[in-house]
């Protein structure tokens, strides 16, 4: 029961995609604060070159969905969020396999290799103020809401609700991985744009799950 099929995931993509183009003035004001204000137009540019990508055919099963994602992402944007959330979609894809659907445990393992990506590649830790203060309480909540014997439609909401609330545990942190570090103390009081984005990929994972 509750399986998450290459149709859901495909919906998650284009709910991201679309709620990123909406928020892209407020990624970006973010960014402007912390960083060099093109947090907004680098993931706008990204997602609407993976529509475009995903636009020209269906992809024969998870993994090829999330690799096109990833290698998109990867080619398309410049900043270090391309990068990053191109190994996610790209690790996320290599644990999914080659297969339709993927049950709770499956799904929260792909997460996971998703987020270990991110690591390998950025080297973030907690607290660093990254998108990582979002992603790792999120991949946690999946796994704790699942082990309670949950449905994978309330661990993506329990995900959903623990990235919101690490994206807002940013706000007072000093910065020390990304172009914000070079701020020090003067990156506290503002929230980081790609723990912002974050948020907004697992709010739109469970949205696409919930149907
Ligand atoms: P750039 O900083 O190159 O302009 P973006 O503005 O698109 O790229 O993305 C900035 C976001 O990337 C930051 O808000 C932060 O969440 C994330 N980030 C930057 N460096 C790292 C890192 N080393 N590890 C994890 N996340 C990082
Ligand atoms: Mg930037
Ligand atoms: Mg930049």
């Amino acid at each position: 029961m509750g399986a998450v099929e290459t149709t859901t995931l495909q919906d998650w993509i284009s709910r991201f995609g679309a709620a990123i183009a909406e928020k892209r003035e407020w990624l970006t004001e973010l960014d402007s604060a912390i960083g060099d204000a093109d947090h907004g137009a680098n993931m706008a540019r990204g997602m609407t070159a993976v529509s475009e990508k995903l636009g020209a055919g269906a992809p024969t099963g998870i993994d090829d969905l999330l690799k096109t994602v990833g290698m998109t992402l990867v080619s398309s944007v410049g900043g270090a969020s391309g990068p990053l959330y191109g190994t996610f979609f790209l690790r996320m894809g290599m644990s999914a396999g080659a297969v339709a659907s993927l049950d709770g445990p499956a799904l929260a393992a792909a997460l996971r290799a998703g987020l270990e990506g991110i690591v390998a590649r950025g080297k973030p830790e907690a607290r660093d103020k990254t998108m990582f203060d979002a992603m790792a309480p999120a991949v946690d909540a999946l796994d704790e809401t699942l082990a309670s014997g949950a449905s994978v439609a309330e661990g993506a909401r329990a995900a959903a609700d623990a990235a919101a609330a690490g994206r807002d545990a940013t706000l007072p942190l000093v910065a020390r991985k990304g172009r914000a570090s070079y701020l020090g103390e003067r990156s506290a009081g503002h929230l980081d744009p790609g723990a912002a984005s974050t948020a907004i990929l697992f709010e739109t994972l469970a949205d696409a799950i919930a149907g």
